[in-house]
C-alpha cells in the first residue's frame, strides 16, 4: 500500500527540516487529534521543533490525550499560529482533503511559500497541493495509515506509548470502535500491534466514550423521544436539534458525538442525518448503510464532504427551510437510498 520511494523522500525531508507545523481540520475528531498527536511525539523523539495546530477547539473527551496539552487552537491564539506557520519548514495535513476544512488558518498557510508538504489521509481525492501525498481509502482512519507509515520509516516509533495511545484512539474513534469502516484486515493488525505496544485499551475506552457529561446523556434522551424524524417508507432518520435547544442542554462541543448514527439503529433505516444550529449556520453530519454515497449528496447539496458513508456539511438557510430542502432531496432520491 505505501510506496517506498515516498517513505525515502519523507525520511529525507524529516533529516532536513527542524521546524514542523503539524494542522488538524476544523471541529477536529479523534482520528485527527490522535493522529497529529501520534506524529508530535515521534517529531519529538527525533529532536524536531514540532507544533500542533487546530482551528478551532477540541472536544473535551480528547482533551486528555498524551500531549493535547501543547496544541494550539487558531481561534484563540491568532498571531502564536500565524508565528508557527510563517516559520515552518515543513507542513503536514492530517485528516482532510481540502483547504477549506482548514476555516482560517488557510490563510496564513498559503503565505508560507518555502514550507514543503505532506498530505496524510484517507478521504478519497485529495485536492490539496502537496509535495508527498500519502493518501489511502481503504483504510479505517488516518491513524492507521500513520501506523503503516511508521512501520516502513521506523517501525520503533509504534513502541513508544504516546504514540501508541494516540494512534488507537484514531482508529477506534474514526471506526466507532470496530463497527464500520472496519473491514480492512490491515486495521486489526495494526490494532494487535498497538496492543504490543502496552496500551490499555479499557483504560482508553473509557476516557472517551465514558466521559460525557449528565447534560449529554439528557440532551440525547431527549434528541430521541423528542426530536428524531423517521421516515419509515424513504428508509431515512434524522434529528435537528436548536440553538435554545442546545444551550437548555448547556452544550458544549463534542456533546452531539454519534448522535447522527442513532437513527441507523431503527429497523430499515439506511440514511441519517443530524443538523445543529451552530453559529452562522446549520451544521449538518449524514451517515448510510450501503452504497448510497453521503459524501456525493453533501457535496452537491450542503457544501461539503467526507467518505462514502459518513459525511458532513453546512447550510445557510434557516433550520426549517434546511429541513424542507433535506425531506425534499430525499424524496427526489427515493429508491436510490
Ligand atoms: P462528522 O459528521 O463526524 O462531522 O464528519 C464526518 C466526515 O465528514 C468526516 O470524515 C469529516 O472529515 C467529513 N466532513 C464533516 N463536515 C464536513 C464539511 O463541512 N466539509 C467536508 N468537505 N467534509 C466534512
Ligand atoms: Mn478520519
Amino acid at each position: 500500500m505505501i510506496n517506498k520511494k515516498d517513505i525515502a523522500t519523507l525520511a529525507g525531508y524529516l533529516d532536513r527540516y527542524r521546524r514542523i507545523v503539524l494542522l488538524s481540520h476544523v471541529n477536529p475528531d479523534g482520528d485527527s487529534i490522535g493522529s497529529s498527536l501520534a506524529l508530535y511525539h515521534y517529531l519529538q523523539t527525533l529532536g524536531k521543533e514540532a507544533t500542533v495546530l487546530v482551528p478551532n477547539d477540541l472536544p473535551h473527551f480528547l482533551a486528555w490525550l498524551p500531549g493535547a496539552d501543547k496544541i494550539i487552537v487558531g481561534k484563540h491564539h491568532r498571531q502564536k499560529t500565524a508565528r508557527n506557520i510563517a516559520a515552518a519548514e515543513m507542513i503536514f495535513f492530517i485528516d482532510f482533503n481540502e483547504e477549506g476544512r482548514l476555516k482560517e488558518l488557510a490563510e496564513p498557510v498559503n503565505s508560507n511559500k518555502q514550507a514543503v508538504r505532506v498530505l496524510v489521509d484517507h478521504h478519497p481525492e485529495p485536492r490539496i497541493r502537496a509535495e508527498l501525498l500519502f493518501s489511502e481509502t481503504q483504510v479505517s482512519s488516518t491513524a492507521e495509515l500513520l501506523f503503516h507509515i511508521f512501520k516502513e520509516l521506523d517501525a520503533e516509533a509504534i513502541r513508544y506509548h504516546a504514540t501508541a495511545v494516540n494512534l488507537y484512539a484514531g482508529i477506534m474513534t474514526d471506526t466507532g470502535c470496530f463497527r464500520y469502516n472496519a473491514s480492512y484486515p490491515g486495521t486489526w493488525r495494526a490494532v494487535a500491534e498497538l496492543i504490543e505496544s502496552h496500551i490499555d485499551i479499557d483504560d482508553i475506552y473509557a476516557r472517551i466514550y465514558d466521559n460525557y457529561s449528565e447534560h449529554r446523556m439528557r440532551l440525547m434522551g431527549y434528541a430521541l423521544d423528542r426530536k428524531m424524524v423517521i421516515l419509515p417508507e424513504l428508509h431515512t432518520g434524522y434529528i435537528w436539534l436548536t440553538r435554545e435547544e442546545l444551550d437548555r442542554y448547556g452544550y458544549v462541543p463534542g456533546d452531539t458525538e454519534g448522535f447522527v448514527n442513532l437513527p441507523l439503529s431503527v429497523e430499515g433505516i439506511r440514511f441519517s442525518a443530524l443538523f445543529l444550529e451552530l453559529g452562522e449556520h446549520i451544521k449538518i453530519s449524514f451517515r448510510s448503510k450501503g452504497n448510497f454515497a453521503v459524501n456525493e449528496f453533501s457535496n452537491r447539496y450542503f457544501n461539503g464532504g467526507g467518505h462514502r458513508n459518513a459525511a458532513g456539511g453546512e447550510c445557510h438557510m434557516s433550520m426549517q427551510e434546511t429541513l424542507e430542502k433535506f425531506e425534499r432531496l430525499v424524496r427526489e432520491y427515493g429508491e436510490k437510498i
